[in-house]
């Protein structure tokens, strides 16, 4: 156990983030450098080593947070790497990106505020690269098995690495001109820096695994060609449809999804664009959805100078305490002040847009609402509550609606899919198709980078065993298990 009275002695502390006049003029993480690592032991202190540690079963990847948590406390940095590593690939992507269902079910978190699981999660892995702990981990045998990953988000990532270090020979294929899906591409730099996927590719390649961008499986590649070239196939391709809102004067300008507004705000990180072809400079902004593809837009509309930002969401706001339907352990639904959030805005909750109205040039200028309300159990819109508000760049964040059909991946694969569009799996991840396995997204539906990097792993042991008959790797996961989590 760490401190037997940290939990009595020392209150919670997070981490620090900087001032929002500072923070959004520039790209940069918002946290304060290096402000976590002094208080970080004593925070892990306040585990209680609980004999039945529901955090386990709060992340899906069964991290094994009271022993790391001992070894932070102690400042056995090496040792709280290693055991960090046992059981997740990226701590770097989820202690920065994670909503941390595992906070959720702290037994301290019963009549206290949790341990800050994320934030010790992210000091030894940030600590661990400082120092030189994440070194390549390259297979001492090759198995002379072949396996094609399709998509390089957390899900293609976790897989690709397992099966490499299992000693198969594992080439990563990506459509977009560099690798990290929606880490990539989507998720804005102010919540995690690029740097962070680049140095992991980096241990990968040096580990043996092939990376092959700008290559399309379905257009670019026959995904049957793959299937033969490959002795095992793992399709981590995302659910990347974005939901539309089909209402009058859809297809005014300035009206986008969001995620063709936030990629080309990483490409202007990236130095592929001075200014982005798609920008809130200037302009009041609406974002249609209240998650956390919407946060980004805020933030990133925010840093890009817009005149006024708003974030329209259909549902109620959710409260600011676990309703009784809700209780300890489980993954509350509970109102969020995120990074964005703070920066500015105006969060609008039970309205729902009716439409759009336009200049003679054909641009947006307005977005007509109105509030709704749940009559037997639909919700419904209020009477004489339609208005307008100003509207110049819109950006429709309202979810996705599965995996990408268009380029033939699906058909030619000959993929079944589940009642709710997503590609259909068994218990170790197999698809209907010999040889084929499915991980993140692509199965599961529009989730977690937690979940994405446990389905990974659990799909690498099922081609593992697939490929030799037998596996040594850890199967954190099936694909039914929810856990207590989100
Ligand atoms: C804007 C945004 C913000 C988010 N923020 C968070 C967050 O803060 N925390 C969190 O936990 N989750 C967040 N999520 C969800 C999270 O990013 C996803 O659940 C996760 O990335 C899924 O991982 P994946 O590997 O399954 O798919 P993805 O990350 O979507 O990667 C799939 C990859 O496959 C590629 N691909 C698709 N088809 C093909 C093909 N035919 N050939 C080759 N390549 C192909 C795509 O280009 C893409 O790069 C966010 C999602 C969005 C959209
Ligand atoms: S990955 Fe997420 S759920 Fe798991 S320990 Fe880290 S923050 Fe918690």
């Amino acid at each position: 156990m760490a401190d037997p009275k940290g939990f009595l002695t020392t209150g919670r502390e997070v981490a620090k983030t900087r001032p929002v006049g500072e923070r959004v003029k520039d790209w940069n993480e918002v946290y304060v450098p290096g402000s976590l690592l002094p208080i970080i032991s004593k925070q892990a202190g306040r585990c209680m080593d609980c004999g039945i540690p529901f955090c386990h079963n709060g992340c899906p990847l069964g991290n094994l947070i009271p022993e790391w948590n001992d070894y932070a406390y102690r400042e056995d940095w090496q040792a709280a790497s290693e055991r960090l590593h046992a059981t997740n690939n990226f701590p770097e992507f989820t202690g920065r990106l994670c909503p941390a269902p595992c906070e959720s079910a702290c037994v301290l978190g019963i009549n206290q505020p949790a341990v800050t699981i994320k934030n010790v999660e992210v000091s030894i892995i940030d600590k661990a690269w400082d120092t030189g702990d994440v070194r390549p981990q390259a297979p001492e045998r090759l198995s002379g098995k072949t396996v094609a990953v399709i998509g390089s988000g957390p899900a293609g990532l976790a897989a690709a690495q397992q099966l490499t270090r299992a000693g198969h020979t594992v080439a990563v294929y990506e459509r977009a001109d560099r690798i990290g899906g929606l880490l990539r591409y989507g998720i804005p730099e102010f919540k995690m820096e690029k740097v962070h996927i680049n140095r992991r590719i980096e241990q990968m390649r040096a580990e043996g695994t092939k990376f092959r961008t700008e290559v399309e499986i379905g257009r670019d590649i026959d995904a049957a060609k793959l299937r033969k070239r490959y002795d095992a196939v793992v399709i981590a391709a995302g659910a990347t449809v974005s939901r539309d809102l089909p209402v009058p004067g859809r297809e005014l300008n300035g009206i986008h999804f969001a995620m063709e507004y936030l990629p080309l705000s990483n490409k202007v990180q990236e130095g592929d664009f001075v200014t982005p072809p798609i920008t809130a400079e200037g302009k009041h902004v609406v974002v249609i959805g209240g998650g956390d593809t919407g946060a980004d837009c805020v933030g990133t509309a925010h840093r890009q100078g817009a005149a006024s930002v708003t974030q329209l969401e259909i549902m109620p706001r959710p409260g600011d305490e676990r309703n009784p339907g809700q209780p300890w352990p489980t993954f509350p639904m509970l109102y969020k002040v995120t990074s964005a959030h703070e920066e500015g805005g105006e969060r609008v909750y039970s309205v729902s847009t009716t439409h759009f109205e336009g200049d003679e040039d054909g641009n947006v200028q307005s977005l007509h609402l109105t509030e709704v309300e749940f009559i037997d159990g639909k919700l419904t819109p209020k009477p004489g509550t339609e208005r307008a508000i100003p509207a110049q760049l819109v950006t429709l964040a309202m979810g996705f609606t599965g995996t990408d059909q268009a380029n033939g991946l699906v058909q030619q694969f000959g993929l079944e899919l589940d009642e709710r569009g997503n590609v259909a799996r068994d218990a170790d991840f197999a698809t209907n198709v010999d040889g084929v396995f499915v991980a993140g997204d692509a199965g599961r539906g529009q989730s977690l980078i937690v979940w994405a990097i446990a389905e990974g792993r659990s799909a690498a042991r099922g081609v593992d065993r697939y490929l030799t008959g037998a596996s040594d790797l850890p199967a954190p996961i099936r694909p039914t298990d929810r856990a207590l989590t989100v």
